[in-house]
């Protein structure tokens, strides 16, 4: 038996995660990204490879969604609306709520800002449909889609609403973690998953190599950067997505300015500030312990610091801190900023997470955050940008490390791991550590190519407890150590075998019963079994043919008891009869 997988996206890369895996007969999707790094065709997964034809009913049976980030959803609706797919569809309820409202702010900038033509795009009316069709889940509900097939999402910390699945199709198990992080933040938990045993975990694997200085340090490294720019009247500028780490560093700087009294205004992008704070009250219950604790006198995310911010306020002199979206400075507000922002050494842009190469925030920070001339695109007016403000990558991307990665494989006890959503790279390093480490074989497939993991087929079968009973008098008779039957267990090392009839209702109802027992179970008669044995004897009562005889009949009877079937023997002469008292 096998589980085949193809990554679409996110196959020895970060970007448009879209994972096919045939497991049990099925075809599952799991995530339906778009590439942050790409604005033509490669935005989105390569869907001829699913069907040339475009028909895409049928071909799958079920797409899951792990979180709202766009790298994980931004392709549903073309998927849904323009190629058509009206299969099941779950993600959890923070996904389902918050998904629209980013697919809405990317199709603004992809279809309104860059000019990406209609046909190749959604519409506002698509996301509204496409949304309908997403079945919302919660978090350790198991979902049955069919008979034998079923999904459990878990709980992966990392943004709002973000989770695992563990999908069982019949016999064969598989645990997908898409993003999550392993330590808990300010307003999140850590990733929390059963010991499931899958034949299969795949994993993200953004940090691969990397092990994180601790949280306190990387907090404390932020709070002096930006306290020592503003005290020098310089501008700071925090590319983030509008939900996630925005909320989680705007806990973090709400508090600092709360405690040191500084009085340089933080603004967040007008309008994003409320629908987070709206939908961190609708779903507090997926936020950590402290958070729900407080709740209730306070809403943490009502923020005391920090306020809408205004696009005439660009260019207004002095210092201030400004949370703009999208990350990565991949277009919109943020990249607007940057531009006027960037050519003061003054400034500070600062980073918090990972930057898919082909972003703005990936050029600027690949040579160490030093001044360069950076080539603007097109869709960005085009020209050169002299930046010459200070650039830091502070990494608070809410994934887990190497040491978070390794510690999920041990709680979780696969037996095969494959890495998705890294570097390739990071991820062979990684790759070759969980061989030798954990002597598991691990996979990295490149987006298009094929993995097969072979898995074996469990059959549990049932015991009667009549044949065990057997068995241990069998035990307790063969036994030196004279134990009792009762108290014996029942191991390995006997190699008496444990006879009984194999009766097959159907795969997922097997039992291995006494004969008695399957005569019943079977609905089938007991039919009583007379073998007459003939031996011409000369002399019948000459002494070697008698023990011949003798010895005959004695073999008989032990091989029949021996099948658990009582036997009476009579001799007459020349000739001795078995009667056997049951059988089958
Ligand atoms: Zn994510």
């Amino acid at each position: 038996m096998q589980i085949k997988v193809v990554p679409l996206g996110a196959g020895q890369d970060v970007g448009k995660s879209c994972i096919l895996v045939t497991i049990g007969g099925k075809n599952i999707m799991m995530d339906c990204g778009m590439h942050p790094g790409y604005n033509d065709h490669r935005r989105f997964p390569d869907f001829r490879y699913i069907s040339r034809e475009g028909n895409f009913k049928g071909l799958i049976d079920l797409v899951i969604i792990s979180h709202f980030h766009l790298d994980h959803c931004g392709s549903l609706p073309y998927f849904t609306e323009v190629l058509g797919y009206d299969g099941p569809l779950y993600a959890t309820h923070p996904t389902k709520a918050i998904m629209p409202i980013l697919l809405e702010d990317y199709r603004k900038i992809s279809v309104d800002r860059r000019g990406v033509e209609q046909k190749d795009f959604f519409t506002s009316e698509q996301i509204k449909q496409c949304m309908l069709k997403v079945t919302p889940c919660s978090l350790e509900e198991t979902i049955t889609i069919e008979p034998d097939f079923e999904i459990r999402p878990y709980y992966a910390g990392h943004v709002l609403g973000a989770c695992m699945f563990y999908i069982r199709v019949g016999q064969q198990t598989l645990l997908y973690t898409g993003d999550y992080n392993m330590t808990p933040d300010r307003h999140l938990g850590a990733a929390c998953c059963d010991k499931l045993r899958p034949d299969l975990m795949i994993t993200e694997s953004t940090y691969a190599t990397t092990i994180r200085e601790s949280k306190r340090w990387r907090e404390r490294d932020l709070l002096d950067s930006v306290t020592q720019t503003v005290r020098a009247g310089g501008k700071v500028l925090i590319p983030v997505f509008a939900l996630g780490r925005a909320q989680e560093l705007c806990l973090l700087l709400d508090a600092h300015w709360e405690r040191t009294g500084l009085d340089a205004p933080i603004y967040f992008s007008a309008g994003l500030t409320e629908k987070a704070n709206w939908y961190y009250k609708l779903y507090i219950s997926w936020t950590n312990q402290k958070i729900k604790d407080t709740f209730v006198k306070r809403n943490v995310f009502d923020f005391q610091h920090i306020r809408p911010f205004d696009r005439v306020l660009i260019d207004e002199p002095g210092p201030m801190v400004l949370f703009a979206t999208p990350g990565m400075l991949s277009g919109g507000l943020s990249m607007e900023v940057f531009k006027k922002w960037a050519p003061s050494e003054h400034n500070l842009v600062i980073m918090p997470g990972y930057c898919v190469p082909g972003t703005i925030g990936h050029k600027v920070l690949s040579n160490g955050g030093k001044p360069q001339i950076i080539q603007l695109p097109a869709d960005e007016g085009g020209g050169q940008l002299h930046v010459r403000c200070k650039i830091r990558y502070m990494s608070f991307s809410a994934h887990a490390d190497a040491k978070g990665i390794m510690t999920l494989i041990k709680q979780v006890e696969p037996a095969n791991v494959m890495l998705v959503h890294g570097e390739r790279q990071k991820m062979e390093f990684l790759k070759e550590r969980i061989k030798k480490e954990f002597g598991l074989p691990c996979y990295d497939p490149a987006n298009g190519a094929t993995a097969y993991i072979t898995t074996h087929h469990k059959v549990p079968v049932q015991l009667s407890a009549a044949l065990v009973g057997k068995r241990r008098r069998a035990e307790g008779a063969d036994s030196v150590l004279g134990a009792p039957w009762g108290q014996r267990q029942l191991g390995p090392s006997n190699l008496q075998p444990l006879l009984g009839v194999v009766c097959v209702k159907d795969a997922s109802n097997i039992k291995v019963l006494d004969p008695a027992e399957a005569a019943l179970f079977l609905n089938v008669p007991q039919c009583h079994l007379s073998i007459r044995h003939r031996l011409p004897l000369a002399d019948p009562l000459a002494p070697p043919l008698g023990a011949a005889a003798d010895e005959l009949a004695a073999s008989v009877e032990c091989a029949l008891q021996y099948h658990g079937l009582a036997v009476q023997r009579s001799l007459v002469v020349g000739l001795f009869r078995h009667t056997i008292s049951r059988s089958l």
